[in-house]
C-alpha cells in the first residue's frame, strides 16, 4: 500500500496510474476504520483497478461544541486494516495540507441539506461538500464510494455531482451492522454498555417501520408513529427526528412507496447517532 501525505505526491502517483489506463475508485473516510468502511473498499475493488482511501478528520464539518477534538483516531490500526483489505493508496493529509491556504471558499448545498441533520448540525453539509469537492479534485476518481449509513450526506453529494456536472460515478453501499442491528459507526466507541443497549432502539424502530410497510401501511404519519413508539420506549434515548422522505431530495412525503427513506437520529448520553432504511430494501 502506498501512503501519501501530500496532495502533489498523490497527484503524480495517480496521474501515472491514469496514464497507464487504470480506473480509480475512491473511498473518503474520517478514519477509526470499522467493517462498514472496509465494505466500501470491497465495492471499490469491484469497480476499479486502483482503490484510493483517504483518512482525514475534516474540521469544517464539525460545529463548535461537537466532537472534533475527541473524534476517535488510531492511525496505526487504520493503516493495518486498510492494508489488510488491499487498499492500494492511502491518502492521509495533515490539516495544513488540506486547508493551508483555503480559508475563504465553501461549497454550499441546497434544499436537501436544510432539514434533518442540517437542522441539528447547521453548516455541517457545507463542510462535507467543501472537503468532498477538494478530495474529488485531488483524486479525480472514476467512481466515488459512499455508505448509505449517512443517507443525507449521500443525497447532498449526489445533488452536487449532478448540479456541478461532475463526471464521477457514485456507488452507495448498504449499511453494515453489528449482529444485534446497531449500525457500525466510529462514534459507537463512545457508548457505555448501557448506552449501547439504548442505542439499539434506533435500528429496532426502523425494523418496526419496515414490518409495518410490509403489512401494507403507506401513510407516512402512521410509520412515523410506529418508529416513535419504539424510540419512546427507550428512556435513555432522546430522539432528534424521524424523517420519512423521498430519496431524491429528502423532502418529507405523506405517502410512502418502495424507495422511500426513513431516517432516525437521536442522542444517548453525549453521543449522537443516526440510522436509516430504504423501504423495500432487505437491509436492517
Ligand atoms: P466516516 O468515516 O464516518 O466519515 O465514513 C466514511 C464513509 O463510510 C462514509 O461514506 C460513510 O457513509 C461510510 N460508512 C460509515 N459507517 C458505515 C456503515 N456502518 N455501513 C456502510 N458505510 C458506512
Amino acid at each position: 500500500m502506498d501512503i501519501h501525505t501530500t496532495i502533489s505526491g498523490l497527484r503524480s502517483r495517480l496521474a501515472a496510474a491514469r496514464a497507464a489506463g487504470q480506473r480509480i475508485a475512491f473511498v473518503p473516510t474520517m478514519g477509526y476504520l470499522h467493517e462498514g468502511h472496509l465494505g466500501l473498499v470491497d465495492v471499490a475493488r469491484e469497480e476499479a483497478d486502483l482503490v484510493v482511501m483517504s483518512i482525514f478528520v475534516n474540521p469544517l464539518q464539525f460545529q463548535p461544541g461537537e466532537d472534533f477534538e475527541r473524534y476517535p483516531r488510531d492511525y496505526a490500526h487504520d493503516r493495518a486494516l486498510a492494508e489488510a483489505r488491499h487498499v492500494d493508496i492511502l491518502f492521509v493529509p495533515e490539516l495544513g495540507e488540506m486547508y493551508g491556504s483555503a480559508d475563504q471558499t465553501r461549497v454550499v448545498p441546497g434544499e436537501a441539506s436544510v432539514r434533518w441533520e442540517g437542522e441539528y448540525r447547521p453548516g455541517h453539509f457545507d463542510g462535507v461538500l467543501t472537503v468532498v469537492a477538494k478530495l474529488l479534485n485531488i483524486v479525480q476518481p472514476n467512481v466515488l464510494v459512499l455508505g448509505q449509513k449517512d443517507i443525507q450526506q449521500v443525497t447532498v453529494i449526489r445533488r452536487m455531482l449532478i448540479e456541478l456536472d461532475w463526471s464521477v460515478r457514485l456507488r452507495v453501499v448498504p449499511t453494515s451492522r453489528e449482529a444485534d442491528g446497531l449500525a457500525r459507526s466510529s462514534r459507537n466507541v463512545y457508548l457505555s454498555a448501557e448506552e449501547r443497549v439504548a442505542a439499539l432502539a434506533l435500528s429496532r424502530s426502523l425494523r418496526a417501520v419496515e414490518a409495518a410497510f410490509e403489512r401494507g401501511e403507506r401513510r407516512a404519519d402512521a410509520l412515523r408513529q410506529v418508529a416513535h413508539e419504539v424510540l419512546e420506549a427507550a428512556p435513555d434515548l432522546i430522539t432528534d427526528y424521524i424523517a420519512v422522505a423521498d430519496p431524491e431530495r429528502l423532502a418529507p412525503v405523506e405517502r410512502v412507496d418502495i424507495g422511500t427513506v426513513v431516517a432516525v437520529a437521536g442522542r444517548v448520553g453525549a453521543t449522537r447517532l443516526i440510522d436509516n432504511v430504504i423501504l423495500g430494501d432487505e437491509d436492517v
